[in-house]
Formats: structure tokens, C-alpha cells, sequence
């Protein structure tokens, strides 16, 4: 047994305890990080980064079966084939540069790695079990960083031809048929990306719309392409798990009808949840808010010097909110006044077309007794739009009434994910409708529906 001793600690080296480290670090505040699989964490080992990957591949590949079947750009391309053993290869190199890179900062800065699966023994004190020692770990300050990890339906666990995210992003080879479950982020994401390597592919949606998350008329775009894409959607049904025969899904409609779904694979991505057990954890007696670790605004735990970043605190599981909140804790612990108060955190869906999200919807705005007026500018009117063949779609702004702060964007459309800098950093800094109405817009680019929106807030829009 070894005896290390720190003053920062962080278990997990996904986006939100890495980014602490390498902060603190900069910072000059001794640190160790320990992780247990792969620097990198969920996001760029098998979320984020690889899912986007496979995005970007399915949507290469289907440009060209496009154009192999008379392109109305006059494009000519002999019947294309998929090699998907090469596409995972593609994208693992994506994930090795990427994690090789995050080793390669947290070094630079001067913190340090411990390969190995942590055990919490007290609020100062952690076991760590390598391949070749065990240490035991004292610290003045621990940040719990373990993540998340995929929700399994009691009745469907995960094995065989019942798959989560992960099985998913590693495809051997492609399904006939595959039978997503959940038309959430992940569902949608990859259901589409399947689709569009040639796999028929059914969604089952336990509620009445897609991507339930978001406002309705946000998702119409998206429900639109699903059917164009031919994905056959099945809502309000709930699965019942595989039938005894194989390769078919129970599914439950609504009205208590049963039917069988073909399914050579199945996906499962009914949500996420914190990463809490295995570790430990039980030890500290935290208070928890669900399953998720219950912190303040600055992501202090309930126990003195324990603090908790990233999903195990909870929602929204996203990797940039994790990268905040592992920042400003270092910046706290370093002795800097800090407070996790964004104005907004984002949030993208990947799907085709894309869907933004950056502070309130308008009905948001309503719930909490603020008075708004909208703006929303179609991209059937932008000229990029009709150039990128991709006129379905909108941006839509929404402002106080009394004073026309912005307080909300959303976009449905190709490519707007780029727009959730240009939003959140209107909400950062307190831009009014006017503001962003008359700031130049370079021509012609998507951006330019952002603030054509403002305008149209405002009564005067120029091109609608
Ligand atoms: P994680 O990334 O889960 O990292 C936690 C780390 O802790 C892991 O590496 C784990 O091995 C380690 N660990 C856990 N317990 C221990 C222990 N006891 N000892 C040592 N190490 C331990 N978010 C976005 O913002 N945008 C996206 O486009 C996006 N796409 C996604 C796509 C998919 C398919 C999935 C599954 C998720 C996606 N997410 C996306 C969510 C994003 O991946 C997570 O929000 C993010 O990774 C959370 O970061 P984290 O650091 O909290 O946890
Ligand atoms: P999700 O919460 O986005 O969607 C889950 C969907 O499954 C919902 O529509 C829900 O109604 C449905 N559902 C739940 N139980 C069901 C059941 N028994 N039968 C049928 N449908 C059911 O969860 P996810 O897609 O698994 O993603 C998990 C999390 O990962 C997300 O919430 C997000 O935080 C993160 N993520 C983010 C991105 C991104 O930022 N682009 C991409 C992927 C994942």
C-alpha cells in the first residue's frame, strides 16, 4: 500500500473532472485525478465525440446513395457501398486523439493521473486499487466526477441482441432491422444516423411526440424528416420486452393492443442516470436530490470539502455543463469567488435537421410570470438555406415585452447547432432585441435568420 497526499482529488476523468483537474492544476493547487476506464469519460470514449462521428459518416453515406439516384444538382455517382468495420476505425481514431490529448493536458499542467478504480473510505480518504499497487489517497478537498451510466429496463436488460449507446457506437457489422426504444437524445440521434446507413429502423415512444423534451412546434421539423427519412415511428407505446421466439419486441400500444415488432437489434435509450454506486459513496451519507448528488450553487456536496460535478449532480446531463462546473470548482478550492449562475446552459440535438435550445422557450418564459413577445424567422426565406438544400426549419427569439431582453432562443434546422454560441452569448451578456437587430450579419449565412428574427420581434423583419 502506498500513501499519496493531495489537496484536490477528483474521482473521474470524463469532461467534468478532467477539465477540474487540469484547471486546478493550472492553478498550482496539487492535484490527483483518478480514473478507472479511459480519460475522457462517457463523452469522448462512447458519447459525444463518437456519436457525431457516426452521425457525420451516416450522413456522407446517404449523400451519396442521394446522388447515385439522380441528384437534382447533377451530381453522378455509381451505386455506393458502406464498410463499417472502416467507419468504427475512423471514429475510434477520433477518440484516441482526443483522450491521448486530455492525458497529454492534465500532464502539462502538472496534475496527476492514477489508472484505477477509487473507493471512497471517508470524506478525506480514497482507496485506489491499479494494476500494479494500491494507494491510499488523503485530501483536503474531493470532487466526485463519476458520471452516468445507461438506465436498463428491469423486464430487457442489456445483452445479446438488447443494446445500449455503447454497443451502438461499435457496430461489427449492420442490423437488417433495428428497433430503437426512446425518441429522446440518443434515440433520435442514432436512429437516424442507422437509417441512414441503410437499417430499417421502428422508434417506440413511451409518450405521444418525439423528443418530449422540447416545445412542440421546436420538433415538428424533426417528426417531419423522421417520416420522410422512413423511420417508423410508434408513439404512446410502451415495449414489453423480447418475445420468447426471438427476434421480435412486445410493444403495448395506449389502448392496451399488443403487437410484435422484427427486431435483429435493439437499442435501448430510455435516459441516464448519476453514476452513484460501487464506490463507495454510501460511506459519506450525502444528502441526495432523486439519484443524482444534491449540491449548491457551487457545486459544494452536503459534506464539508466534498463536492460533486457533471450528471452524478444531475441534470442537465450534458458534457459542457460538467466542463463548467469542474472549473469553477477549481477555481474555488485555487481561492477564487465563484458561483454556477450561466445565464443559460445550451443544448443540441444532433438529428437532421439539428434542434437548439439556449434559455427560455416561451411557454417557460409564461410559467415564470414573464411578459414576452417572439420572433420567428423561417429558412425558407434565407438565401444559404435554399443553397444547402435545407429550407425546413426556423430560429425563434424570445424577449421581455417591457424591455425586449432577450431571455430565449430556439432553431430547428441544418447546421443551427453552430448558432448556441451566437445565443447563449446574447444571453451572457444581456443583448436586447435591438442589439442583435442591428448588428451586421455577414451574407449570406444561416446567421443571418438570427437576427431577421429580432427584427421580426420588433415588427420590421426585412425578408419575411
Ligand atoms: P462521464 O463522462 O460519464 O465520466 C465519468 C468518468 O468517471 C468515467 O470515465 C468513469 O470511468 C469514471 N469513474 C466512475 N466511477 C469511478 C471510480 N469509482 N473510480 C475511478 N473512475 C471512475 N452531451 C453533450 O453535451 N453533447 C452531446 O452531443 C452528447 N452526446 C451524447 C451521446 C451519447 C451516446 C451519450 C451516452 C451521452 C452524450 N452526452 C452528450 C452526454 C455527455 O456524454 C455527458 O453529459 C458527459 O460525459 C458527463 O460528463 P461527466 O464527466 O460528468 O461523466
Ligand atoms: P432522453 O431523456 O433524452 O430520452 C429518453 C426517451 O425515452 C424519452 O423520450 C422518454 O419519453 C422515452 N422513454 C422513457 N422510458 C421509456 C419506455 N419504457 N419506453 C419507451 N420510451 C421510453 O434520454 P437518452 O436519449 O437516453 O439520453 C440520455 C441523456 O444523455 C440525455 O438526457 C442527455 O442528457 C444526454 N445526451 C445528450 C446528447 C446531446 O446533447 N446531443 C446526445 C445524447 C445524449
Amino acid at each position: 500500500m502506498k500513501n499519496l497526499t493531495t489537496t484536490l482529488l477528483v474521482i473521474g476523468g470524463g469532461p467534468a473532472g478532467y477539465v477540474c483537474g487540469i484547471r486546478a492544476a493550472q492553478l498550482g493547487v496539487p492535484t490527483i485525478l483518478v480514473e478507472g476506464a479511459k480519460l475522457g469519460g462517457t463523452c469522448l470514449n462512447i458519447g459525444c465525440i463518437p456519436s457525431k462521428a457516426l452521425i457525420h459518416a451516416a450522413e456522407e453515406f446517404e449523400k451519396a446513395r442521394h446522388f447515385a439516384n439522380n441528384s437534382p444538382l447533377g451530381i453522378k455517382v455509381q451505386s455506393p457501398s458502406i464498410d463499417i468495420a472502416q467507419t468504427v476505425k475512423w471514429k475510434d481514431g477520433i477518440v484516441q486523439r482526443l483522450t491521448g490529448g486530455v492525458g497529454a493536458l492534465l500532464k502539462k499542467n502538472g496534475a496527476q493521473v492514477i489508472e484505477g478504480w477509487a473507493t471512497i473510505l471517508d470524506g478525506k480518504t480514497v482507496e485506489v486499487k491499479t494494476a500494479s499497487e494500491v494507494y491510499r489517497i488523503a485530501c483536503q478537498h474531493l470532487v466526485i466526477a463519476t458520471g452516468s451510466v445507461p438506465t436498463e429496463l428491469p423486464f430487457m436488460p442489456f445483452g445479446g441482441a438488447v443494446i445500449s449507446s455503447t454497443e451502438a457506437l461499435s457496430p461489427k457489422e449492420l442490423p437488417k432491422r433495428l428497433v430503437v426504444v426512446g425518441a429522446g437524445y440518443i434515440g433520435l440521434e442514432l436512429g437516424m444516423a442507422y437509417r441512414k446507413l441503410g437499417c430499417e429502423v421502428a422508434v417506440v415512444e413511451a409518450t405521444e411526440r418525439v423528443l418530449p423534451a422540447y416545445d412542440e412546434e421546436l420538433t415538428r421539423p424533426v417528426l417531419a424528416a423522421v417520416k420522410k427519412q422512413g423511420i417508423v415511428l410508434h408513439l404512446s407505446c410502451s415495449v414489453q420486452g423480447m418475445a420468447e421466439t426471438g427476434q421480435r419486441l412486445r410493444v403495448r400500444t395506449a389502448q392496451a393492443d399488443e403487437f410484435a415488432l422484427p427486431a435483429d437489434l435493439v437499442l435501448v435509450a430510455v435516459g441516464r442516470r448519476p453514476r452513484i454506486e460501487g464506490f463507495g459513496l454510501e460511506n459519506l451519507r450525502l444528502d441526495m436530490a432523486g439519484r443524482a448528488i444534491k449540491v449548491d450553487d457551487q457545486c459544494r456536496a452536503s459534506m464539508q470539502g466534498v463536492w460533486a460535478i457533471g450528471d452524478v449532480s444531475g441534470e442537465p446531463m450534458l458534457a459542457h455543463r460538467g466542463m463548467a462546473q469542474g472549473e469553477m470548482v477549481a477555481e474555488i478550492v485555487s481561492g477564487k469567488k465563484r458561483r454556477f449562475a450561466p445565464a443559460s446552459i445550451p443544448a443540441v440535438c444532433f438529428t437532421d435537421p439539428e434542434v437548439v435550445v439556449s434559455g427560455m422557450s416561451p411557454v417557460q418564459a409564461q410559467d415564470g410570470g414573464i411578459d414576452v413577445i417572439t420572433g420567428m424567422f423561417p429558412f425558407t426565406a434565407n438565401g444559404r438555406a435554399m443553397t444547402l438544400e435545407s429550407t425546413d426549419g426556423f430560429v425563434r427569439v424570445v424577449a421581455r415585452k417591457d424591455n425586449h431582453l432577450i431571455v430565449g432562443w430556439q432553431a430547428v434546422g441544418r447546421s443551427v447547432s453552430e448558432l448556441a454560441a451566437a445565443f447563449s452569448q446574447s444571453l451572457e451578456m444581456g443583448a436586447t432585441l435591438e442589439d442583435i437587430g442591428a448588428t451586421i450579419h455577414a451574407h449570406p449565412t444561416l446567421g443571418e435568420a438570427v437576427q431577421e428574427a429580432c427584427l421580426r420581434a420588433l415588427g420590421h423583419a426585412l425578408h419575411v
